[in-house]
């Protein structure tokens, strides 16, 4: 399954300097989508984090840091989300670009494990944030190709509009809820559930891999008992087992509820992107909340 978009991304760098339009390099989904869209046919979009390819602590090849070095325009997500990423962006000649680095407003909790974490990075799950990340991308694009700034802001200008429409329908789906309680794989939606009332508790902290512990799961269970929780979210590129012990111990279910860190292979494959996404999990959150 991973053997096509691996080519796919392969002979898009070995075009890079021969093909035509601003090299750009992105370094997980989120950012390579903005490019794409504010972009179009004017940008060559090259995303370090594969399809199925968990982005926290990404690691880099050599061919990878070589891309960084000679692209047009470098976009990344700064404060330790990715630190091969930041360690490997002193030698890159194009700009380089941390899209959310006035986003990122939302501490670290206490006893989060990952320690190169100077924020909560997951900035781009609340629509009203990704939609600055994209005007940050087109001020990016539109500095590195002036000839086509109109375009670059036309583009933003429509993607902006979708976004909105995306917010509007958060606000609409998850305004009359019976619950507000969202267990979480990882940390992932703080700031989707800051922008639309809810309240998260995550099995794992800021990163996927960190493992609870018991005391941590026994009170999780007590939580989700008590508050009358239904569905405990899993994430595809996560192991669910933790999950599926808490729900069945809880007496709750489990569902997808996805970060859009990386698309899987079907789900590129299927056409999916974050607009989709985002409305499979307000489904997903509407089932799990009761809300009408
Ligand atoms: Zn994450």
């Amino acid at each position: 399954m991973l053997a096509a978009p691996l080519a796919a991304c392969s002979s898009r760098s070995d075009a890079s300097g021969s093909s035509g339009g601003v090299q750009v390099v992105a370094s997980f989904y989120p950012l390579a989508e903005a490019a794409q869209q504010v972009g179009g046919s004017f940008v060559s979009v090259d995303n370090l984090t594969a399809p199925g390819v968990e982005p926290h602590d990404l690691e880099l090849t050599p061919q990878q840091i070589e891309a960084i070095d000679t692209a047009d325009v470098v976009l990344y997500l700064g404060g330790g989300f990715q630190p091969a990423v930041e360690d490997a962006l002193g030698d890159a000649t194009g700009a380089v670009i941390d899209a959310s680095a006035s986003l990122r407003n939302l501490p670290v909790p206490a006893g989060e494990s990952d320690a190169s974490l100077t924020a909560d990075p997951h900035v781009w799950l609340d629509p009203t944030l990704y939609q600055q990340i994209v005007d940050e991308v087109r001020g990016a694009l539109s500095q590195a190709d002036p000839a086509h700034a109109q375009a670059f802001t036309a583009n933003a200008d429509a993607y902006g509009r979708q976004l909105e429409q995306l917010d509007g329908e958060y606000r609409s789906g998850l305004g009359h809820c019976e619950r507000s309680l969202i267990v979480t794989s990882h940390a992932a939606f703080g700031y989707l559930s800051a922008r639309y009332g809810l309240t998260q508790e995550p099995i794992s902290g800021l990163s996927p891999d960190a493992e609870p512990t018991p005391q941590h799961l026994a009170a999780l269970k007590d939580l989700v008992e008590r508050e009358g929780v239904t569905t405990i979210f899993t994430e595809e590129l996560v192991s669910p087992k933790v999950a599926e012990t808490l729900a069945n111990e809880a007496g709750a279910t489990t569902a997808v509820l996805n970060p859009l860190e990386s698309l899987t292979p079907d789900e590129a494959g299927a056409g999916d992107d974050y607009v989709s996404v985002m409305r499979t999990n307000l489904a997903t959150l509407r089932t799990a909340l009761g809300c009408t």
